[in-house]
């Protein structure tokens, strides 16, 4: 592949190489758990047990650091996995995190209640608020800033290149959670970011037929990728060679399928802001939103996640979750299929109590690729019943 191919063109043959010895264009999986050595120490092309590397791995996280712009990628056995084997790696007991106040519930449960019994404090902010960030910072002491945008649900939109600044003067770490977004439509590390954070189980998998994670670490970073490269071979999380291969097969299409994903949920923004029953319809790619222009500058597209604030509050909110029938009523989101969740009881269930608690009058939708004709009309009939 040549070395200045476009998105799409990478996204189809980084890693993919076709087979040295039969030529197979699409690289085999490698169902392996060991490899023969040719002598003692003896290794083919570095291989030696699949938790240390696995080729169908390696063609993912090659496949994963071409689409970010980083230097290397790592993948792993769920985004949670791929977020504890870096904090892991970076953090200490005393160190202090900054983290969003609307980032993933699970992101907030892993760093309250697993890294905090170990002795890690942290603050939640609106890192859309580069004030309120800078005053959180504590000196010497924070070490991880952790930015999800847009944030998940309410699709809060942060400044990565003003955020990458303050944590270059500071000498935090910038981790970008670019999940929601998929680096189809945004390029943190272009921006200044540090890390890059997926939960590949969304977007990238795409398909909602594979759980997984990964991060990608920007150039300049090599020693910090060497060392989360341990943590992945010491501590284990690494994702399997099936699990590898359905995620590369899924980033092929990304690009297209995030056009449809942002056009579809365009149409549906749209048509939810036209209802009185809808208080406020959080996407970023409509004018209302407070974050548009930034999400314009910063993004190539606004993607397919729509959340919408229900002006009959958790009641209408549940009854408008459950009268959906095209959307399915299920956690996660990012796959070809449209589904609807119902974050403070489902995804967000466990920051029910914290600062990161979602409002109850909060339905998000994931948008797939369906038509969006049958998709507005299942909008439509789920309205009536409001
Ligand atoms: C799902 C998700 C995660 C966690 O990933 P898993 O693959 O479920 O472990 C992290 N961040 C965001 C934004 C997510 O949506």
């Amino acid at each position: 592949m040549q070395h200045d191919a476009r998105f799409d063109t990478r996204a189809v043959h980084a890693g993919q190489d076709p087979d040295p010895t039969t030529g197979d264009v699409i690289p085999p999986i490698h169902v392996t758990s060991t490899y023969a050595q040719d002598g003692i120490g003896g290794l083919r092309n570095g291989y030696e047990y699949s938790r240390g590397g696995n080729p169908t791995r390696t063609a993912l996280e090659t496949q994963l650091a071409a689409l970010e712009g980083g230097i290397r990628g790592l993948s792993f056995a769920s985004g949670l996995a791929a977020e504890d084997a870096l904090l892991r790696t970076v953090l200490q007991p005393g160190d202090h995190v900054v983290i969003g106040n609307d980032v993933y519930g699970g992101t907030h449960r892993l760093i309250r209640r697993i890294f905090g019994d170990w002795g890690v404090r942290h603050s939640t902010v609106d890192t859309s608020d580069l004030d309120a960030v800078r005053d959180a910072i504590e000196l010497g002491t924070t070490k991880v800033l952790w930015v999800e945008t847009p944030s998940n649900p309410l699709m809060k939109i942060s400044d990565v290149a003003a955020l990458a600044e303050l944590g270059d003067e500071a000498g935090v770490l910038v981790v970008v959670d670019n999940t929601f977004a998929s680096p189809a439509l945004q390029q943190p590390i272009a921006l200044g970011g540090h890390v890059v954070v997926h939960s590949t189980t969304k977007y990238l998998g795409g398909h909602s037929d594979v759980v997984g994670g990964a991060l990608v670490f920007a150039d300049g970073r090599e020693d910090l990728a060497e060392r989360v490269g341990f943590t992945q071979f010491a501590a284990g999380a690494v994702s399997s060679p099936f699990d590898a291969f359905l995620t590369t097969r899924g980033i092929k299409t990304l690009g297209i399928r995030m056009q449809r994903h942002s056009e579809n949920a365009l149409a549906i923004a749209q048509r939810l802001s036209e209802h009185t029953g809808i208080a406020r319809v959080l996407y970023p790619g409509l004018e209302s939103h407070p974050g548009h222009e930034l999400a314009a500058r910063q993004m190539s597209g606004f993607g397919g996640m729509v959340s919408i604030d229900l002006a009959g509050g958790g009641e209408a909110a549940r009854r408008f979750a459950e009268s959906t029938e095209l959307f399915t009523l299920a956690e996660s989101l990012g796959g070809v299929e449209s589904l609807v969740n119902y974050p403070s009881e489902m995804t967000h269930a466990s920051v029910k109590g914290t600062e990161a608690e979602v409002p109850e009058s909060i339905v998000r939708l994931s948008v797939g690729i369906e038509d969006v004709a049958d998709l507005l009309a299942d909008i439509d009939q789920a309205l009536g019943r409001l």
